[in-house]
């Protein structure tokens, strides 16, 4: 049984009521969390607050820096036990959930080196006036994880509200929160104050609900679904409350005939299947120059039959889906795309030793997937791949720029003139020119544009999100 984490204590919620993990590798239910409500997610702002005006806002920048680099090293010592916890609650093969953890705590590392490095500036101004800005925490955060990169996103959004000097209340995901509610410990552990990081777990519209409508909340991170990305706006407007949102993509990866293919198609592939396709910035859309589209389609289709998915501890190219129904999300997809007579170019393997009761999908390659069709448009969030071909640079853009979603694009292309010019017109957060995610280095803001949301995590772009500039004009003649 796992407990709300509020003051550094493990705390039942006041529901009295629990909600079941299950192991997606399997299906079974293997542990519970709370089902909170309200009344937590106010227990938990209250200690956030006391934290903020007692301890945490009375902290040097440095001391915080050393606390968040205590805390990276431990979560570094202990990458093994948290890695295995998130493999289990989300069915990640064993190198992606020990990638997780090393982000983790590369996170922790890069925000309390940038604790102390963060300050205003002055302004010249009228004679006789001094001007300087002061760069100050918004107070108590709130953060709203998805289920998908629990560990990352946590380290991205929690580590960067720390480092500028917020407290913070955590809403993780009902489906995978296990390794939050650990961190939190640890944290405790290496001598984090009571109340500074609060862990508050049950349903989006009950406690993610509460916590979005909590007065005391002065700042709210989102990461999730574009629809539940917008009722947090809406909640959040009416009290004037900042946020930032971190939704959705449907990534183009395009490819130009003078790309070297060699490096283009391994990572075109793992742009896709990595998490089983389950992530934000997934390439989920393949553009390719018609000049090479049956050669690179050929070759992708090869690689894609021996693509292999089962248990998340056979550490295969994919696990598991999250769940029952986001399983029956991507079967959706797929039958739409059987009736409207998509054809399909290859699809990987479920291995045998996979449960009948584990939520598993191959990855599937499509081709000549109409730009306005529902799978060129929405997230699948699964391995799916969808590719289509164009004539000219300007078509390409044109189609890389034709969904909803603007986070992320990768360009392959040996041209110099070209690279930039894609660069400059793709409408996106971040484009990657001859890689795809450059590693996902926590150095390098991340975030969207149109329905991917709007905000920077990640750098140090993150910190000017996570604090308020304040202006003080000092007239002294
Ligand atoms: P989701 O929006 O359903 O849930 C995300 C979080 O919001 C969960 O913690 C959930 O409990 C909570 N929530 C749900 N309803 C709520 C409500 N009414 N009020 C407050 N909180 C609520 O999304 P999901 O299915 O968990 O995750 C998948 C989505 O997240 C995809 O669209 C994906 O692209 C997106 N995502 C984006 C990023 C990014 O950085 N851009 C990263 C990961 C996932």
């Amino acid at each position: 049984m796992q407990f709300n984490f509020i003051s550094n204590a493990s705390v039942p919620s006041s529901s009295g009521r629990t909600i079941a993990m299950l192991d997606p590798s399997d299906g079974q239910t293997y542990d519970e969390i709370q089902r909170s409500n309200a009344s937590d997610i106010d227990l938990a702002v209250r200690a956030a607050r006391q934290a903020l005006d007692n301890v945490w806002s009375k902290l040097g920048a440095a001391e915080r820096g050393r606390l968040l680099m205590r805390l990276s090293l431990k979560i570094t010592e202990q990458a093994q036990e948290l890695s295995a916890i998130e493999q289990r609650d989300c069915g990640k093969p064993t190198r992606q959930a020990r990638a997780d953890a090393t982000a983790l705590a590369r996170y922790f590392e890069f925000y309390a080196g940038a604790c102390d490095k963060l300050h205003g500036e002055t302004i010249p101004y009228l004679d006789g006036y001094s001007v300087l800005t002061w760069r100050e925490p918004h107070g108590v955060t709130g953060h709203i994880i998805p289920w998908n990169y629990p560990m990352q996103i946590f380290g991205r959004s929690v580590g960067g509200a720390l480092a500028a000097g917020n407290v913070c209340v955590v809403k993780p995901a009902e489906d995978a929160c296990l390794s939050l509610i650990r961190v939190a410990q640890i944290a405790a552990e290496v001598g984090f104050p009571a109340g500074v990081i609060n862990i508050v777990t049950g349903y989006g519209h009950e406690v993610g609900d509460a916590l979005a409508h909590h007065s005391g909340i002065d700042h709210i991170s989102f990461t999730g679904s574009p629809r539940v990305g917008t009722l947090i706006q809406q909640v959040a407007a009416e009290r004037h409350c900042p946020v930032t949102l971190e939704l959705g993509g449907k990534s183009p990866q395009i490819v130009f005939a003078d790309a070297d293919l060699d490096a283009a198609v391994p990572a075109i592939i793992n742009a896709i299947v990595q998490n089983a396709g389950q992530t934000c910035s997934a390439g989920s859309r393949l553009l390719v120059d018609q000049a090479i589209y049956e050669r690179l389609l050929l070759r992708l289709g090869q690689e894609f039959e021996h693509l292999r998915v089962g248990p998340a501890r056979l550490d295969l190219d994919l696990g598991p889906l999250i769940r029952q129904n986001q399983l029956q999300r991507v079967w959706d997809f797929l039958s739409d795309a059987q009736v409207a007579n998509i054809p399909v170019v290859a699809q990987g393997i479920v291995v045998e030793e996979s449960p009948q009761s584990g939520f598993y999908q191959a990855p599937v390659l499509l081709r000549d997937v109409p730009s306005g069709h529902r799978l060129a448009q929405d997230e699948v969030f699964g391995p799916v791949l969808c590719a289509m071909s164009f004539r000219d640079e300007d078509q390409a853009v044109e189609l890389a720029n034709a969904t909803q979603f603007g986070l992320v694009a990768g360009v392959w292309t040996a041209d110099g003139g070209r690279q930039f010019r894609m660069a400059k017109r793709l409408r996106s957060g971040q484009v990657f020119i001859n890689n795809y995610g450059a590693g996902g280095g926590v150095e390098l803001p991340f975030g969207g544009v149109k329905s991917s949301g709007y905000g920077r995590e990640k750098g140090f772009e993150a910190l000017h999100g996570f604090t308020t500039l304040k202006t003080v004009a000092i007239k002294h003649g």
